[in-house]
């Protein structure tokens, strides 16, 4: 039997959404397709097979009730009041409540109709009534209606309604009989698991409450094959690039060396043993595909000079590639101070450049006379061309996707990558999202940092803490202060920090500038830089301070509505500040009354400075229900699988795909594997996982 592709055709008539509003399901759901519909599962259900007449609705209760309308009461000309309309049935009499009704009600429930309706019933001393019920024409059957629900997590603009036809509609058009299964047959019977159509249809039209438990089978089965086609996709990726030689890096030490004799310190113990690890792999033939965790400050730039250090000395060239122009500056401007004087060419490559400086710069690229080249996405442009290029070094590598990575990777042959980021990632996550790259961790912080002083406080103290404010600029040390995420829109998040940058400006005046997401790129780079050169001392932003950049002026952090921030987010932010020896707070303000995972979560916090621990803290005490930021590592990667909950199903589905990818399996089973490669291949799935 052939597997269905219907459904990874983009979406475009949805049963039950309008035209106009079927990108917002796409936005919604994660993906254009109609497969990615049918991956956003249910997170709970609606009961409302309780059947039943007028006279015995009882108060509190959902009820479906099949009724007929009798009259309509318009709004009032004028006025808010809702629009009431009364139905009956042979038991009694009953209104229908809606705000914001019009004349559409009139048409969809034409007086003397039939209808069945459902919601719940409040019982007022006058009469019964529903306020906006659930409603069906009296020619279905009462059971379309009256029967368990699937909620869905929403969006503004699309209704569980809605959502819930789509999905239908979608499910429909599927075969009936299951699909030739791809799970092999010992792990389908030792868990119980349903066929894959059979769980799809189990979540979206649940019969029991616990049809739909993420612990349940339907909702396992899933995130299994989530993990599986992830692990499959990673451990294919990387058997491509093994079956290309590389460059086997000669061992030449002497430049390294004066190198580290130069520098005002010594490496740490961590620094020194990643370096190794490199070296390790930088000298076989086999291209390296190597990662270098370190939270933010624990000196990852030195680590990536050493490496290029090696490379240069033995004639080759090195590309570092920085998300942003300000940190290829940064990059650019400690290889002046350290690389420079030992004999190093380093070349700048960036948007900004002037045409003359930019062929000056290429010249030097084509050349080979540019031994280390800094750049932002600039140095992957066409006209860029390497001469020997065979260490790549990404740094931040989570802003970059897997295309950008490639593309940069294709400037020389099979070169070396080294890719560097500051999110510190838990062993499972790891696992998960990086597959078989190998990872070498930096967990030791240069020592002489003064640990940053973190309190938690009420949003009842902000006047306080904006007056005090006074005292950090007097020491001439400058503030960062981060907005709250409200939610998803970033127009109310804006709205927010541009009023606070007010309330700032009316105490510091121009001490006080804004950064937003909605600013150019070059806007923001320039007030990032003005803040760097110490133009103005407080700088009001929402969550998008650029990662990686130095201010070590920056002694004092404040974010507001703390609480609803997830750990991994607060450590980033808070990371901004104590980067040099200056004493350095960071203030959490939340607004109360706390949640017990909100107050646990800042007490963390308050208690550590570790991103590791941070980080599986932050998988532990994801509350359920609360909500937290979008950065959550939890679900970063993935879109069924809880890389928490369904950690006991990773090494599983890991040690599962080295197997089939190892040996041929029956054409079922590999047709099967390869729809399940593209049902789970989302763009940003790819983009996290290859670029990782
Ligand atoms: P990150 O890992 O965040 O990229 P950087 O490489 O930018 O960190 O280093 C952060 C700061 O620590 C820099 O100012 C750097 O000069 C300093 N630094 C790095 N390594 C050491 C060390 N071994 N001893 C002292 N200071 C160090
Ligand atoms: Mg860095």
């Amino acid at each position: 039997m052939a597997f269905p592709t219907t459904i990874f055709a983009p979406m475009e008539a949805l049963a039950g959404i309008p035209p106009k509003l079927v990108p917002k399901v796409a936005k919604l759901v994660g993906g254009m397709r109609y497969a990615d519909l049918l991956l956003h599962l249910p997170t709970a259900t609606i009961d409302r097979r309780h059947v039943t007449t007028i006279a015995h609705a009882e108060h509190g209760t959902l009820c479906t009730l099949r009724v007929q309308v009798v009259k309509h009461q318009p709004t009032p000309r004028g006025t808010r009041a809702p629009w009431r309309i009364t139905v009956t049935d042979e038991t009694g009499i009953m209104t229908l409540v809606f705000f914001n009704g019009s004349n559409w009600l009139k048409t969809k429930f034409p007086e003397g109709k039939e209808i069945i309706i459902s919601g719940t019933v409040e019982a007022l001393l006058t009469e019964k009534q529903i306020l906006h019920p659930e409603a069906m024409p009296a020619s279905r059957d009462i059971h379309d209606l009256a029967r368990l629900w699937p909620v869905y997590p929403l969006t503004a603009g699309i209704t569980q309604n809605m959502l819930a036809k789509a999905v239908g509609s979608t499910l429909a058009t599927l075969p009936e009989a299951p699909l030739p299964e791809w799970l092999p047959p010992e792990v389908m019977h030792t868990r119980q698991w349903p066929d894959f159509l059979g769980a799809l249809r189990t979540l979206h039209l649940p019969r029991t409450e616990t049809d739909i438990a993420p612990e349940g089978t339907a909702h396992s089965r899933l995130a299994f094959d989530e993990m599986l086609a992830w692990q499959m996709a990673l451990l294919q990726a990387r058997q491509e690039t093994r079956t290309h030689p590389g460059i086997a890096h000669p061992l030449t030490f002497e430049l390294r060396q004066r190198f580290l004799d130069s520098l005002p310190f010594t490496l740490t113990g961590d620094q020194q043993k990643v370096i190794a690890e490199l070296d390790r792999d930088m000298t076989t033939p086999e291209p390296m595909l190597h990662l270098v965790q370190g939270d933010v400050g624990a000196g990852k730039t030195f680590v990536a000079f050493a490496a290029a250090l090696r490379a240069i000395a033995a004639g080759y060239q090195v590309a570092m590639m920085a998300p942003t122009e300000i940190l290829a500056q940064q990059h650019f401007i400690n290889a002046q101070k350290y690389l420079a004087p030992l004999g190093v060419t380093c070349v700048l490559l960036t948007g900004k450049q002037k045409a003359a400086e930019r062929r000056n710069a290429n010249a030097a690229v084509a050349d080979g006379s540019a031994q280390l080249v800094f750049g932002t996405h600039a140095l992957i442009q066409k006209g860029v061309a390497f001469k020997a290029l065979s260490l790549v070094i990404i740094d931040e590598q989570h802003r970059f996707g897997v295309r950008q990575r490639l593309a940069l990777s294709e400037k020389g042959i099979h070169p070396d990558i080294l890719v560097m980021t500051a999110t510190p990632i838990p062993r499972t996550l790891a696992l998960t999202a990086y597959g078989d790259m190998d990872i070498s961790v930096i967990r030791e912080k240069p020592p002489g940092r003064t640990p940053i002083k973190t309190t938690v406080n009420s949003t009842d103290r902000l006047d306080d803490m904006a007056a005090a404010l006074q005292r950090v600029l007097d020491k001439g040390e400058q503030v960062y202060w981060v907005c709250p995420l409200v939610d998803e829109s970033e127009k109310t998040d804006l709205a927010n920090a541009t009023q606070r940058c007010e309330h700032l400006q009316q105490i510091y005046g121009a001490q006080v500038a804004l950064l937003h997401g909605k600013m150019k790129p070059a806007e923001k780079e320039a007030t990032m830089q003005a803040f760097k050169d110490g133009q103005f001392g407080i700088l009001v932003s929402t969550t998008v301070i650029e990662v990686g950049v130095d201010v070590p002026n920056a002694t004092t952090m404040i974010i507001e509505h703390a609480e609803r921030f997830g750990l991994s987010q607060l450590h980033q932010l808070r990371g901004r500040v104590g980067r040099g020896s200056l004493q350095s707070h960071c203030i959490l303000l939340y607004a109360p009354p706390l949640g017990q995972y909100a107050a646990e979560r800042l007490d963390v916090m308050r208690q550590t400075e570790d991103g590791f621990i941070i980080a599986e803290k932050d998988l532990e005490l994801r509350g359920p229900g609360e909500t937290l930021g979008t950065a959550q590592s939890g679900h970063i990667i993935t879109k069924i699988a809880d890389l928490q909950r369904d950690k006991h199903l990773i090494v599983e589905a890991r040690n599962l795909a080295k197997a089939y990818l190892s040996e041929t399996q029956p054409q079922e089973v590999e047709d099967g594997l390869k729809w399940l490669m593209q049902l789970f291949g989302r763009d940003e799935a790819t983009r996290l996982m290859q670029s990782g």
